[in-house]
């Protein structure tokens, strides 16, 4: 996060100090117009002056509009973050204050190295009542976490999954003002009615993004006494949802490129089910361009998907199934790996934006006996970080090896390429 804060802010200093420059230029040429005349009598050579040294008539003709460079982002998302009781209790502090720095201390780079990060935050923050920070079933985690979230430079937070109403509505609503307070982009849990009725759009370089986000559901949470309004309106649920007039809402608010951020599908498998499939062409016939799965806590296939549109036209998106598990405890085979999609939107001529150079980078959960760290995995595909057992570094491999077979129309990448 440091070093994008520190480009934003930049940037954000240069556009200052251009304006100023042009102030000043401004501010001269004004004065220079309205000059008088040496000796203040009417145009024409004055004695003693030559011709030559006379003002310039200003020139009122309009500097032509340099035509603007195409105008592109590079993207990066991941799927799950978790926090798992074991992760709670290596963060505790002796002070009783929980620190995640060290859990994302080896991918905290790798995730900023984006213009835009986006990520599904799958737990509540905030203690909205006297119960202790609890892992599964029912996620709760010190606010702290979303300090490290931020450094590590994730951007834009879905709260659109099973774990959102874990503390009940109350809950929710903390969850929002917590993410809201820590400065993330969000969308997919609401706190009034109105919210629900917003258009989320971000700006990435210049370019509006409008962001859908899903859950397929909440667990029943939403049915215990005093989580109605979960239901009602807290959660943006996939079954509720009608892609046409969303993708409609998002447009008339600006968005040039449409993203979808379905928590969906069955859990433990690496093959989307058919429902999902299915609501994947209905969000690219809407016209949504990327799709960003996460919930089965393993990585599907990343596909180009086309899709007729209600006009007979054919639309093409890229649909990451599921992103897997970005951090966990996880332990179960292919549990402890995920993915980093990386992609980049491009500017055409005609003003509508490609989705290109789409490439997959393996992540690798490492736990250890005193803390557990998400790192890329290509990286020590050749020789295990120093400390690795070879057991845990067989399963580095062997989670490359796998998505190699699933992952197979994209570049795989490392940290460095
Ligand atoms: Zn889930």
């Amino acid at each position: 996060m440091y070093t994008k804060a520190l480009k934003r802010t930049t940037l954000m200093m240069t556009g200052l100090i251009a304006i100023f420059v042009t102030a000043i230029a401004m501010g001269l040429a004004a004065r220079q117009m309205i000059a008088p005349r040496p000796g203040g009598g009417p145009a024409g050579p004055v004695e003693g002056i030559h011709e030559i040294e006379r003002t310039p008539e200003p020139t009122l003709a309009p500097t032509p509009e340099p035509t603007p460079e195409p105008r592109s982002a590079r993207i990066r998302a991941v799927g799950d973050l978790m926090v798992h009781q074991t992760q709670l209790d290596f963060a505790k502090q002796e002070d009783g204050s929980y620190d995640f720095h060290p859990q994302y201390a080896r991918i905290a780079d790798v995730l900023a190295d984006a213009d835009y990060t986006i990520a599904n935050l799958e737990t509540t923050i905030g203690r909205n009542d006297n119960r202790a920070w609890s892992g599964f079933p029912c996620f709760n985690t010190p606010e702290s976490l979303l300090d490290t979230v931020r450094d590590a430079g994730i951007d834009f937070l879905t709260l659109a999954n099973n774990h959102i109403v874990d503390r009940g509505f109350t809950g929710l609503q903390l969850t929002v003002d917590n993410v809201e307070r820590y400065g993330f982009d969000y969308a997919g849990a609401n706190r009034t009615p109105e919210e629900k009725e917003r258009a989320v759009v971000v700006e990435v370089n210049g370019i509006h993004i409008g962001m859908l986000c899903y859950t397929e559901m909440t667990n029943g949470m939403e049915k215990i006494k005093g989580n109605g309004a979960a239901r009602e309106y807290g959660v943006n649920y996939l079954k509720d949802a009608d892609f046409d007039a969303d993708v409609r809402k998002l447009r008339d608010a600006g968005a040039e490129v449409i993203f979808a951020l379905p928590h969906w599908g069955a859990e433990y498998t690496q093959k989307p089910i058919q429902s999902v499939e299915t609501t994947a062409k209905k969000l690219v016939a809407a016209g949504v361009d990327v799709v960003l799965g996460s919930h089965p806590h393993m990585v599907q296939p990343v596909v180009w998907v086309e899709a007729e549109t209600e006009s007979g036209e054919v639309r093409r998106g890229l649909v990451a199934y599921s992103m897997g598990n970005f951090i966990s405890n996880m332990s179960k085979r292919h549990t402890d790996y995920g993915i980093l999609l990386d992609f980049t939107l491009k500017e055409k001529e005609t003003g509508v934006f490609d989705v290109t150079d789409v490439k997959v980078m393996p992540t690798f959960c490492w736990r250890q006996p005193d803390v557990i760290q998400t790192l890329p995995a290509l990286d020590y595909y050749d020789a295990p970080p120093e400390g690795m057992g070879d057991d845990r570094w067989q399963r580095l491999r062997e989670a490359v090896d796998s998505l190699r077979k699933l992952i197979v129309d994209f570049p795989m990448i490392g940290s460095k390429f």
